[in-house]
């Protein structure tokens, strides 16, 4: 779908997938102003395919539309964006396990001009991959890599914005966990008391012995829909949940007293991963057990989530949506 200043959205259309050209003075190739979104199709046993919670990525691109001078796209023509592409071939949604159809809608300002400001003209676009499960053998707990030397977001920056140069700026000490076994960095924040934020591409969430759940709070941390749904499938099952500042040192010294008991990254690709050890360049930040079997919580959290977006389960806050009939 295009934009411009003139005509507001205009000319949906669905066309083959391959390159399209793009101005090399575009705007997005300079500025970066772009964002983008991440969900899933699922297919059901009856063959009919269904999404979680699309309005929720609509309002989070809305959100990042707003920080990045992009315009607004109506949550109706995200959500029948989806529809349409999904709908092309029904075959392309893979059935069964824990398969399904990465959706991709991404918004870029291809302006063709020199010159920092807000581009007029812009492009709305969807594709689309099939994913096979995140965990083939079963979920394992990953390492993950402290980060104290790069911040991924500041305050008043685009932290809370799914906008490419997030992720721009999390390449090198992505690397770097890499080089380290890790399978994900784990950004603190700006202050200097080392709170947690995030990691490069998921959430964080702490279980505590009485079953709490603490999750970091930070207005530079994009805010997941599978945290805030995990956090609220937690609260119906009669869990606690803290959503605060949290140190890296409670974190450890948690571990170490054996107040807090479990720890897992949550996003839409991976839904939940068991987090075993940090791993830091200062052996005085490492702390956990690579080989920790994933816990309780976190499996019955994973199968809860999983069983609804496959329609296995009941789903009484209607956050199924469905993109294709039986
Ligand atoms: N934080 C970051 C930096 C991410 O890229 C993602 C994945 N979109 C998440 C958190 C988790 O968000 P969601 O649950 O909406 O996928």
């Amino acid at each position: 779908i295009d934009w411009t200043v003139e005509d507001g959205w205009h000319d949906a259309r669905i066309q083959p997938y391959g390159p399209f050209s793009v101005d090399p003075a575009s705007a997005v190739l300079h500025y970066g102003q772009e964002i983008f979104e991440g969900l899933k199709a699922y297919r059901r046993e009856d063959g009919s395919v269904w999404t979680f919670r699309p309005d929720q990525n609509a309002a989070r691109m809305q959100r990042s539309a707003q920080r990045l001078a992009l315009p607004q796209l109506p949550t109706e023509d995200f959500v029948e964006s989806l529809r349409q592409l999904v709908g092309i071939d029904e075959a392309w949604v893979p059935t069964g396990g824990e398969d399904s159809l990465y959706l991709r809608p991404f918004m870029i300002a291809n302006e063709v001009f020199l010159g920092v400001r807000a581009a007029q003209t812009v492009l709305y676009s969807v594709i689309a991959s099939p994913a096979g499960p995140y965990f083939p053998a079963g979920v394992k707990p990953v390492s993950i890599w402290l980060s104290r030397e790069y911040a991924r977001a500041g305050k008043g920056g685009t932290g809370a914005a799914k906008c490419g140069g997030n992720y721009a700026a999390s390449l090198l000490p992505t690397q770097e966990a890499f080089a380290n076994g890790c399978a994900q960095v784990l950004f603190l924040d700006e202050s200097g008391d080392a709170n947690l934020e995030e990691l490069g591409g998921m959430n964080v969430v702490l279980v505590k012995a009485d079953g709490t759940l603490v999750t970091p709070k930070s207005e530079s941390i994009l805010d997941g829909i599978t945290r805030n749904s995990l956090l609220e499938m937690a609260r119906d099952l009669g869990h606690a949940v803290e959503h605060r500042t949290v140190t890296l040192a409670e974190w450890r010294d948690g571990v170490a007293s054996g107040e807090i008991v479990e720890a897992f990254a949550c996003g839409t690709a991976a839904v939940i991963t068991p987090i075993g050890a940090i791993k830091a360049k200062d052996a005085a930040d490492a702390f956990g057990d690579a080989d920790a079997p994933a816990g309780p919580v976190t499996l019955a959290l994973r199968a809860a989530l999983t069983d609804l977006q496959y329609g296995r389960a009941d789903d009484p806050h209607g956050w199924m949506t469905q993109l294709t009939e039986a």
